[in-house]
């Protein structure tokens, strides 16, 4: 079969690698061979100590996920990704290593000490050196600076996408497309993600038909450097002993949570972002961290080119959109809706976050779906997930629509705190806005129309706060639902 992965992340370079053993693959790329946000990957990969912690990784994540996980695609995840990982040190990922062997972080909402890390906290630039290299050591057609643009689908079933190459459009035919284009945090004007994170795929892959779910869970990381660009102090600073403080040196965050620093992603991000809001200062004070600049080598130097030597002062931090947790709706094997047409990564929604991913869950989602993709490929099986509907948009108006107004909408209404005045502001401005042109900067911004579009509507069907979706309009905030029968589609 010829199969087209679209995406040369964590996701879509492991795909390729293990789809070339039987099959002719092309891999097509937005940016140069190893783009996206894998590479800027920090604290790790989680992946269960031994066979006991497969089950306390399982609980982690469903907990994580707020009651809102799907409890087998958690099980596949957790027994799984040990093997997986396996696989990465049989390719030679450098994971760090102590006396005891691998040596292991911790992040928020992990139970154990778990968490795989290599180069300190450059862990997902070197696994994507090794995946990279593993790629080009296969048989796979690579074509870089090519733009998915469209999936096309003939007879029900994808056959192929359009893409824009050094201007022209170029059609490829496939058996088979496999979308692993990342997510979407360039939505927002603050985020911890690459500029390329525009939801390429996931836009793409829902005009061609195929159904999303749970767009409203975006994941803000608490802990940006507040700085312009906002780069990522990963977790696992936290975890090694980092506390949250305001200017008069207060840990307020253990009046929050009684886990403190250490509550899932959401109550640490909202408590910020609140203490912020009234007038505090919010500092990360890593100081006391043993081996700061050794364990954390990278996120040392991003601190000292914003002026800051963190192994001395406390440093000024800020939520930033991070991950999201929806995306294309797949069935266990990353089958979407649409015959033919695939998904993995942070591009899908398998149902292992839930309403809130587990720190460190998602490159290990993205290796271990990868592997069932390719599985799925050998298989003529249709769509095996429970029934799940595609929400349908009207045709969007001719008002004119700038990048800057769409992100402020999204910080403004799809942001840490929702409401239902908010949201109905935001469809109704959203609903008339257009994107003209053809450019790659025009695709994206209507790519990132559409998902706001979507996430708005999403946001705005669920009325009760749960997990990364917070509504202030909404009586109470609920830590756990029980997941409904039917995928939350859109
Ligand atoms: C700063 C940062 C730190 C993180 N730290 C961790 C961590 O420690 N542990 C963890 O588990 N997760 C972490 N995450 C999340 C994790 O890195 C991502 O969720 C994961 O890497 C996604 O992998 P992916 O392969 O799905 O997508 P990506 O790695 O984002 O790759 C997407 C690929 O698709 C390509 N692409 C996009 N659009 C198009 C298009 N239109 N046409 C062609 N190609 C396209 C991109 O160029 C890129 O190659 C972090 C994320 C960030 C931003």
């Amino acid at each position: 079969m010829r199969i087209i992965v679209v995406g040369s992340g964590i996701a879509g370079l492991s795909v390729a690698m293990r789809a070339s053993a039987h099959h002719e693959v092309v891999l097509v790329t937005k940016g140069a061979l190893g783009g996206g946000s894998t590479a800027w990957a920090q604290g790790g990969i989680a992946a269960a100590v031994d066979d006991a912690d497969v089950a306390v990784h399982f609980e982690d994540t469903l907990a994580a996920g707020a009651g809102l996980a799907d409890p087998d695609a958690v099980r596949v995840l957790c027994s799984e990704g040990p093997h997986r990982v396996a696989e990465l040190v049989g390719l030679g990922v450098p994971f760090d290593r102590d006396r005891a062997g691998f040596a292991r972080g911790r992040e928020a909402a992990h139970s154990r000490r778990r968490i795989l890390h290599a180069d300190g906290d450059a862990t997902g630039a070197a696994i994507s050196r090794t995946l990279v290299a593993a790629v080009r050591r296969a048989t796979v057609q690579v074509i870089e600076h090519a733009f998915l643009d469209e999936v096309f689908v003939v007879d029900g079933r994808a056959s192929g996408v359009r893409l824009l190459l050094g201007g022209d459009e170029v059609v490829l035919r496939a058996d088979a497309a496999v979308i692993a284009t990342g997510g979407w945090g360039a939505l927002y004007p603050h985020t911890t993600n690459p500029p390329g994170a525009t939801g390429d795929g996931v836009a793409a892959a829902w005009r061609a038909g195929a159904a999303l779910a749970d767009l409203e869970f975006v994941q803000f990381h608490p802990t940006a450097l507040a700085v312009p660009g906002r780069p990522l102090v990963s977790e696992a600073v936290r975890g090694e002993g980092a506390t949250l403080i305001d200017e008069r040196g207060r840990r307020f965050l253990v009046d929050t949570h009684p886990d403190g620093e250490l509550a899932p992603r959401d109550v640490v991000a909202r408590a910020i972002a609140a203490h912020r809001a009234s007038g505090h200062e919010v500092l990360l004070d890593a100081t006391g961290v043993p081996g700061l600049a050794r364990r954390f080598p990278g996120l040392t130097t991003v601190c000292l080119e914003h002026g800051y030597d963190w192994t001395r002062e406390p440093v000024p931090v800020t939520p930033a959109a991070h991950y999201a947790m929806g995306g294309i709706a797949t069935d266990l094997h990353g089958r979407s809706t649409v015959p033919g047409l695939y998904a993995v990564g942070e591009a899908a929604r398998t149902g292992v976050h839930g309403a809130n991913r587990l720190a460190s869950n998602s490159l290990l989602e993205g290796l271990v779906f990868a592997a069932r993709v390719v599985e799925a490929l050998e298989s003529a099986d249709p769509w095996r997930g429970p029934p799940v509907a595609r929400e349908q948009l009207r045709e969007a108006g001719d008002i004119p629509i700038e990048r800057h107004e769409l992100a402020a909408i999204a910080w403004d209404h799809l942001g840490l705190e929702r409401d239902a005045v908010g949201l109905r502001a935001a469809i109704a401005r959203l609903d008339t806005a257009h994107v003209a042109g053809s450019t790659v900067p025009d695709r994206e911004t209507r790519n990132l129309l559409d998902l706001a579009r979507l996430t708005a509507r999403a946001a705005l069907r669920r009325e009760r706060s749960v997990g990364a979706h917070h509504r202030h309009d909404a009586a109470a905030h609920i830590r756990s639902e029980s997941r409904p029968l039917e995928v939350a589609a859109c």
